[in-house]
């Protein structure tokens, strides 16, 4: 029975793997929580442990005009491709979501007094050419390269957002969010740990792009959603950088996942895709100082927990 005093919160693309985390962590939080997702990249498996009353679903792109009716007290805008291999594939659809997807929660955050909580990305920085990375680092960004249909949507969605919040007044806050990963990431997702994982767990080639001398810091899961629940309880309206900034690079990840997984797949050397950024790393002083967060779990816990998972959904 959903009561009045219930929080209630919004997360757009809450089927996915970043999204349906959150719904459930919001719910465990006591908030009532209506996911809007149109499934393009999420899926409805990764919310059907869900069993709350306080939970809605509404089949629903966010680029479209969006009527809700309730009174909402937050917005979690995450709804997006994320992996490279998606928005490779779906360039109008990431570069949409990102802006006119954005553009209307912000509108629905005004029209509801919403704090609204976008998730931006450390493709904000593109090919970096400061490393670690800082919030005050502009970026190096090709906005004609592959990349740039999500790279550029998010830097609009950032623009977007601290208009609204300096010309309308909306409360808003940005997460800077760097590589993730964790259960509800999908097989076949084309990101670089689910690649590796199901790779190993099948015993195929474990296909490392370029040289595998590219770097990734790698962050899990219930890190992340903590990060973020902590930045919505702020009122720092600044882009804030959450990852974990333990750096490896892609070489030395699919040893260490090939040694978890007691795997005996041969690493293959692919092609490096285009404007594959070379390092990446968070300098995440920022959310240390602000939201008094850094992050728990490292790596091969982190690995394992995540490879139990991948086992169990193979
Ligand atoms: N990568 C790889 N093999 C794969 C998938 C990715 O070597 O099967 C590399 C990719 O080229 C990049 C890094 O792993 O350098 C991280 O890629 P991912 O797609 O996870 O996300 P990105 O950080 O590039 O957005």
């Amino acid at each position: 029975m959903i009561t009045n005093s219930k929080k209630i919160a919004i997360v757009t693309g809450g089927a996915g793997f970043i999204g349906s985390h959150l719904c459930k962590y919001l719910l465990d939080k006591e908030f009532k929580v209506i996911c809007i997702d149109d499934l393009v990249t999420g899926t409805l498996k990764n919310l059907k442990s869900i069993k709350s009353n306080d939970f809605e679903f509404i089949n629903h792109d966010v680029t479209e005009f969006i009527k809700i009716d309730e009174k909402i007290d937050y917005i979690f805008h995450f709804a997006s491709p994320a992996s490279p291999l998606d928005y490779i594939q779906l360039p109008i659809q990431t570069l949409k979501v990102g802006s006119l997807g954005t553009h209307n929660i912000l509108g629905l955050a005004k029209a509801k007094r919403a704090v609204m909580v976008l998730a931006s990305t450390s493709e904000v920085y593109g090919d970096p050419l400061v490393h670690p990375q800082k919030e005050s680092y502009w970026g190096n960004v090709n906005p004609i390269g592959p990349r740039g249909v999500y790279d550029e949507a998010k830097r609009f969605a950032e623009a977007i957002t601290m208009a609204y919040h300096r010309q309308q007044g909306v409360e808003t806050r940005i997460a800077r969010i760097f590589n993730t990963y964790g259960p509800n990431m999908r097989l076949r997702d084309g990101r670089v740990i689910p690649n590796f994982i199901t790779q190993c767990l099948k015993g195929d080639e474990i296909t490392v792009f370029g040289s595998g001398k590219q770097t990734r810091s790698f962050c899990y899961i219930d890190d992340l959603i903590e990060g973020i629940f902590k930045l919505s309880q702020t009122e720092y309206y600044y882009p804030i950088n959450l990852g974990n900034p333990a750096e490896n690079t892609i070489l030395e990840l699919a040893d260490i996942i090939k040694k978890l997984t007691g795997s005996s797949s041969k690493i293959v050397f692919q092609p490096l895709p285009e404007d594959d950024p070379k390092v990446r790393m968070p300098d995440i002083s920022l959310a240390k100082k602000i939201l008094k967060w850094e992050p728990k779990i490292n790596l091969e816990d982190g690995l394992k927990k995540t490879i139990e998972w991948f086992k169990q959904n193979i």
